[in-house]
């Protein structure tokens, strides 16, 4: 994701030509929408409804326990304006499901899935002035499920709140979908089997973050991590998936990890896995690859292309792979035609260009402004 600190806005309703401006270049997530959707969980009272607030400091008590335990867990997700105007979530669903898996992984309370589409919806409806239509541009929400109670004895908390925020976007790494660099993670480990890999929960960045950080040093963009058992099978990146496009006869052949607790289930790699399953679409599979198969594909040629996906940058490719004996180069270092592809199939479904055939988009009318209540 980027390094850019998301700026609160200091207008939540810049005058027209002021948002225009904003929304042509809105960097990822640099401008704030002004607006949170906040819905608060009480074990005596249960859920409330999604309020619609203006964007300000949390106020918690210092001894909340997903302060200091860790109870705290996210999504990201995107809503798209297509030509016609229409503002769409794309698989709120899905990802509400996998918000709730999270928790329950941290013994935290889920959210009903409902509730939390409901809440999004009504974010959206609220700032959709603040949805951007151009290639590729989003409004991404981010839902935060945090624990709130005070309490410093270590046990589920019996209070929660979760806060959705909303920015413009481009995708993260920026529109220009320039090549990634990778270095693989020798040293540290990412997530084990049993562990919280697969959760989106904020442990895991923060497990992950010194690794990346000295990467970066480095001059690599982004970590590849590998299994932490056996330190041979490629897992993903510390915020994306990973696929593989290895060339098969005449064709090609996409291959990903499959995600066996380790990884997270990126909605973005299921979204290509069933794109690519489409008719004329590529042979694709989950399948585990070793390290020293990876890096043996990109010296022969037979691995021909590395892509990164997930919501926040949709699809990149990566251009580079750096291990303990040098980099290599994938392909030519530039993006090759199937990330390429996948990319524009993936945005085309996700702005509308082309036909919704798996129910991927949630329509958000204009109607459900008065959805959550304005403060
Ligand atoms: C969010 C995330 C992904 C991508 O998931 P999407 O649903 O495609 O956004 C992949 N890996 C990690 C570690 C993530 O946090």
């Amino acid at each position: 994701m980027s390094d850019s600190a998301p700026a609160p806005c200091p207008d939540p309703d810049p005058d027209p030509s002021a948002l225009r401006a904003i929304l042509k270049d809105p960097g990822f997530c640099r401008y704030s929408t002004g607006r949170v959707a906040v819905v608060d969980w009480d074990a005596g009272t249960g859920w409330s409804e999604p309020v619609i607030a203006p964007y300000a400091d949390l106020a918690m008590d210092p001894a909340a326990l997903g302060l200091h335990y860790g109870q705290a867990v996210f999504e990201g997700m995107k809503a798209f304006r297509a030509a016609d105007g229409t503002v769409s979530l794309f698989r709120p669903d899905d990802h509400g499901r996998r918000l709730a898996r999270s928790a329950a992984r941290l013994a935290m309370t889920p959210m009903p899935v409902e509730l939390c589409t409901r809440a999004c919806a009504a974010l959206v409806a609220a700032v959709a002035h603040w949805v951007p239509g151009g290639y590729g541009q989003s409004l991404y929400l981010r839902p935060l499920l945090i624990s709130t109670e005070a309490e410093l004895g270590l046990r589920p908390s019996r209070r929660q709140r979760c806060v959705i925020l909303a920015h413009p976007a481009d995708p993260c790494f920026g529109a220009g979908f320039r090549p990634l660099s990778v270095t693989v993670a020798t040293d540290a480990v990412r997530a084990v089997r049993g562990g919280t890999g697969e959760s989106k929960c904020a442990g895991n960045y923060a497990a992950g973050l010194l690794t990346r950080t000295e990467a970066q040093a480095r001059g690599y963009d982004e970590v590849l991590w590998l299994d932490g058992l056996e330190r041979r099978w490629i897992e993903e990146l510390s915020t994306m998936n990973v696929l593989l496009v290895w060339r098969d006869g005449d064709g090609v052949r996409l291959t990903t990890p499959p995600c066996d607790g380790t990884i997270v289930r990126g909605l973005t790699r299921d979204s290509l896995l069933t794109l690519a399953a489409g008719p004329g679409g590529p042979a694709a599979a989950e399948e585990p690859t070793s390290l020293d198969a990876l890096l043996d594909g990109l010296r022969d040629g037979r691995l021909t292309e590395i892509a990164a996906c997930g919501t926040a940058g949709v699809v990149v490719p990566v251009g580079r792979v750096g291990t303990p004996d040098g980099d290599l180069t994938v392909g030519d270092g530039t993006e090759g035609p199937v990330t390429a592809l996948l990319r524009r199939t993936l945005l085309d479904v996700q702005q509308g260009r082309t036909p919704d055939t798996h129910g991927w988009l949630r329509p958000v009318p204009p109607a459900d402004a008065n959805g959550g209540r304005r403060p």
